[in-house]
């Protein structure tokens, strides 16, 4: 069902890329986990065990093999708990010359096949995203991502 506000793409279903983002994180970094979220999900899971801590402050979602340790069957897992940035993307947020930025990473897939013609409806997404956003676009968080080519859809305003 596309659901864009909650981060739910049709395309991803039969992702045509054959690119399951969920399982290459070779060409991605991990996503980011927000405080709360972290809490959260050490409820649900009673475990510390999905987590990573980059440098004392920057909390990313475990890996194996570039694989998210949530994957299972080809599916996510942890589906109604999964992070804002899992539901984000393949759009990101990203800071340039003081300023932020909703974007597009240029995968070949929502862009194609998205019947919405403006992306308004991701903006409650990325109202929940502004409390964190220095979080979201801590430049530990795009080392890979410098890769790949985005389109800008708008400026976020803070
Ligand atoms: S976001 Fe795009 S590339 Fe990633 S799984 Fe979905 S359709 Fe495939
Ligand atoms: S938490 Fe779920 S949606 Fe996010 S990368 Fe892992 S499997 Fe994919």
């Amino acid at each position: 069902m596309q659901d864009i506000q909650n981060g739910c793409y049709d395309v991803c279903t039969n992702c045509f890329t054959g690119g399951n983002c969920c399982s290459s994180f070779d060409r991605v970094n991990a996503p980011v986990l927000n405080k709360q979220e972290l809490i959260q999900l050490r409820e649900v899971l009673k475990s510390d065990k999905f987590y990573d801590v980059v440098d004392d402050n920057l909390y990313k979602i475990r890996l194996n093999n570039n694989e998210c340790i949530f994957l299972k069957n080809g599916r996510c897992s942890i589906y109604n708990y999964r992070p804002l940035d899992c539901k984000l993307y393949p759009f990101d947020i990203i800071k340039k010359d003081s300023k932020y930025y909703l974007i597009l990473y240029q995968l070949g897939c929502i862009e194609e096949y998205t019947v919405v013609d403006n992306f308004d409806c991701l903006d409650d997404l990325v109202d929940k995203i502004k409390p964190w956003i220095i979080d979201y676009t801590d430049d530990r968080n795009y080392t890979k991502m410098k890769r790949l080519k985005y389109k800008v859809i708008k400026e976020i305003k803070e």
